[in-house]
């Protein structure tokens, strides 16, 4: 039998929840929590995690492959520097993730055109006063960096939606609808027709840091930024400038550098930032564990998966 161990940081009830998913929709594969895993180190076959205790990945010594409970994969990469680079590293994906994410983006887009940050305020106050947008999807033109499998997604929806989009990758993308740039000399021309920037990076060294002033001051006049990448992607007191400047219009921030984002941040309360918790795509527990049973059974083949994390490129 197969068995898979499973570490969710700060949700202790996930483990029951992928439990009973496997049960209905895979009885054979046995799942098994994590202090068992440790336990009996030598007889589980597959991990799948969310900021696992450093170290403990190496102490399971006969794992075939780790599952990243996210397509991003630094809460493993970054911070245990004993985790087993010599084993497929699989990024979560499937259909769930991309649709999930795409509409988060449509709601943080139209929201940025419309100032919904403004009547949310408005609305604690009981405040009734009409402003007037006349701005529309037709008139923005949209930005992602990042056009890998979430990118694409979201830029075909945008798209859909009535958005002009483009967008930058580091290796050069054929999208048809979409305006495409890449590597460093497209940075400045991709910024110069953005009118709302999104982040859909992954945290890698050449992407720490990369959203700073020089970024955000090259948007066209009047731009909004929406952070659904990693935070270590944003110079936060430059972000926080812009916004104060003028420079931006508005944020939508999903991810921060330090999660939970500490009550003590300026990001909370100011008046242009909507802040939400870290939850623009998390796929259903069936559609993980579905997309989860596929790559088992490709590995048990002795096939590679799709989505395994590339070392030479760092995501
Ligand atoms: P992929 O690996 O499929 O795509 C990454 C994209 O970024 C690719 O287009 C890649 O270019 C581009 N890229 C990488 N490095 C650079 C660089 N140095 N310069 C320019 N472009 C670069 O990732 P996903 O689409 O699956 O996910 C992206 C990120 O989204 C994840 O890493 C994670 O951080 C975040 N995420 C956030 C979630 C949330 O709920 N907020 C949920 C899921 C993911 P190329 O195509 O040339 O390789």
């Amino acid at each position: 039998m197969v068995s898979i161990a499973v570490y969710v940081a700060d949700d202790a009830d996930y483990f029951r929840q992928v439990k009973a998913a496997f049960a209905e929709r895979a009885p054979d594969i046995h799942v098994v929590d994590w202090a068992a895993a440790l336990a009996a180190p030598g007889q589980v076959d597959y991990a799948l995690v969310w900021m696992p205790p450093i170290g403990d990945l190496a102490r399971l010594t006969a794992l075939k492959a780790v599952f990243s409970l996210s397509a991003g994969v630094d809460h493993v990469v970054a911070r245990d520097p004993g985790w087993p680079a010599h084993l497929p590293l699989i990024r979560m994906a499937g259909e769930e993730t991309g649709r999930l994410m795409a509409d988060y983006l449509l709601w943080a887009c139209i929201s940025t055109i419309r100032g919904a940050r403004g009547w949310a305020l408005q609305q604690n106050e009981r405040v009734w006063k009409r402003t007037v947008v006349t701005r529309s999807a037709a008139d923005c033109v949209v930005g992602i960096m990042g056009l890998g499998q979430l990118g694409r997604y979201a830029a075909g929806h945008l798209s859909r939606c009535g958005f002009a989009v483009q967008g930058w990758s580091r290796s050069p993308k054929v999208i048809e609808g979409v305006r495409t740039f890449d590597g460093a000399a497209g940075l400045a021309p991709f910024l110069a027709g953005t009118d709302i920037l999104i982040c859909l990076l992954p945290n890698t060294p050449q992407t720490r840091n990369i959203i700073d002033a020089r970024v955000l001051r090259a948007l066209r006049p009047g731009g909004a930024f929406i952070n659904v990448g990693r935070g270590e992607h944003v110079v936060e007191s430059d972000l926080l400038s812009a916004l104060d400047d003028g420079v931006l219009s508005a944020a939508v921030l999903d991810v921060f550098q330090h999660e939970p984002l500490p009550l003590a941040s300026p990001l909370w309360a100011h008046p242009s930032v909507i802040v939400t918790p870290h939850i623009a795509s998390q796929a259903s527990v069936y559609a993980r564990v579905d997309y989860l049973i596929g790559c088992i059974s490709s590995l048990q083949r002795g096939e590679r998966p799709e989505q395994v994390y590339d070392i030479s490129r760092g995501y």
